[in-house]
């Protein structure tokens, strides 16, 4: 579904300038939010295990830190472009905004595939990362994180290579760390299960019991495992889950109308959330094209794969029994999609608010490394259903108050924290 001449960019631009309308914003502050403060491309070249050397391009966006230290993921992925990055470092600042935490808005890439790497040339990677970019980030700078195809080991990796740089420890320089060396715990269910905390107090103001909902997810990987996971949990039923397939080159729909279930999925799901055809059907599922899991007739969709999935094109297919769609993944909805959904009446749960679980859960590893003190899993839970539940809170009831749709809420509230808080410091 990604159109060649996609450009996410240009789609956090359209919708950065539609709010900037909004909220009367002035030239300058325009100006300014509009385009990152800084970029970063490098290359990073790799000795293979073959023993030629490969060059792998790398960036870095940071797009505003006027609330504190750019935050964002690095993402290891085949067609990374320096528009996505910027698109992503540019969804963060709104993120950390929304949900009203001390950090700013960076992203990163590597135009690589993991699939085709080895441990010893991913962590030549992750080293070279860090070796062009070590005195323009760290813990009061920029803060990176795992994202798309990248985990805790690696994020370990460019630690290691950052504290040798640096030579003392700095902990708070990297999160998504693995337990133990500093990760936290509920890190890996939290974006997750940020997403569902969202469509809880969705379904309650839409007066709807969440045993009585079903459910259609796109992608089967960190997001979306975890947000099946406490969905199940609440009493909902997710019929069909979409991922893609490595060796095919497409993606399939899975599909079990009695509802999927997460451990024999789990079983049969390889590391980058792909899950094996033959043995789905084996278990009883119907595979179906990559597509299909947008037309399902449910109450609620969970785009949680990649960007750019609900276009002008397909949005008019959905169902019209979807009462929410949940916004798992950064950008999977189009400017014109959102013009289909809006006329459907579909309450829309923004991605920047929905999937802000794991930057949330990321500022509390932060805190708790600049601490050295380590919080229980239902301590660093609890507190992210505050922080998710409240950001919800705020922008629906803006939403409601104003008559405005929820990602053009989310982006007002957001917006204006960050606009203020450049004119507080004397930029614009
Ligand atoms: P992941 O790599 O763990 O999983 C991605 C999943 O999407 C895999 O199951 C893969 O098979 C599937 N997929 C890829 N292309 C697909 C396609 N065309 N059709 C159907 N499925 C496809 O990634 P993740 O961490 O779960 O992230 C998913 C999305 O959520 C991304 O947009 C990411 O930026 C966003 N996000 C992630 C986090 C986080 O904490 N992991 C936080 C915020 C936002």
């Amino acid at each position: 579904m990604s159109g060649k001449s996609f450009n996410a960019f240009e789609m956090a631009q359209a919708q950065f300038d539609h709010v900037a309308d909004i909220l009367d914003l002035d030239a300058a502050t325009r100006a300014l939010l509009r385009v990152p403060l800084r970029e970063y491309q490098f290359s990073i070249p790799v000795r293979m295990d073959d023993g030629h050397v490969e060059v792998f391009r790398g960036f870095r966006v940071q797009h505003n830190d006027s609330r504190g230290p750019c935050k964002g993921g690095i993402r290891f992925h085949p067609q990374e472009t320096i528009n996505t990055v910027r698109a992503l470092a540019t969804w963060m600042t709104w993120k950390c905004a929304v949900v009203d935490i001390p950090l700013g808005g960076g992203k990163g890439g590597v135009i690589c595939d993991p699939h085709n790497l080895s441990a010893r040339e991913q962590e030549q990677i992750c080293r070279g990362w860090v070796r062009q970019l070590a005195r323009n980030v760290g813990p009061l700078a920029d803060v990176p994180a795992p994202d798309v195809m990248t985990s805790g080991q690696h994020m370990l990796w460019m630690l290691d290579e950052f504290e040798a740089i640096h030579g003392k420890k700095y902990p708070g320089f990297i999160t998504g760390k693995p337990l133990g060396l500093g990760g936290s715990l509920g890190r890996t269910e939290a974006t997750g299960y940020g997403v569902i905390y969202t469509v809880r107090e969705a379904l309650k103001q839409l007066h709807i019991r969440p045993e009585d909902t079903t459910a259609s997810v796109q992608g089967f990987g960190n997001v979306s495992q975890y947000a099946i996971e406490l969905y199940t949990q609440m009493g909902g039923k997710v019929i069909c889950v979409s991922s893609w397939d490595q060796t095919d080159q497409t993606s399939y729909s899975f599909k079990k109308v009695a509802g999927v279930n997460l451990k024999e999925l789990l079983d049969i799901t390889d590391r980058f959330g792909g899950i094996n055809k033959a043995k789905a059907r084996d278990l009883g599922y119907e595979v179906l094209p990559g597509d299909d899991w947008l037309v399902q007739e449910v109450d609620i969709l969970i785009p949680a794969a990649l960007e750019n999935q609900i276009t002008g094109e397909n949005a008019g297919k959905i169902s019209g029994k979807v009462k929410i769609i949940a916004e798992g993944a950064n950008g999977p909805t189009t400017p014109e999609a959102d013009e289909i959904i809006k006329a459907k009446n579909i309450f829309v749960i923004p991605d920047f608010l929905a999937n802000a679980g794991g930057v949330t859960c990321s500022y509390f590893e932060q805190v708790q490394c600049n601490m050295n003190y380590f919080w229980e899993k239902d301590e660093v839970l609890g507190k992210l259903d505050v922080k998710m539940t409240s950001a919800f809170l705020a922008v629906s009831a803006l939403a409601a108050k104003r008559k405005l749709y929820m990602r053009d809420a989310a982006y007002v509230i957001a917006i204006d924290r960050v606009a203020r808080a450049c004119r507080e410091r004397g930029w614009v």
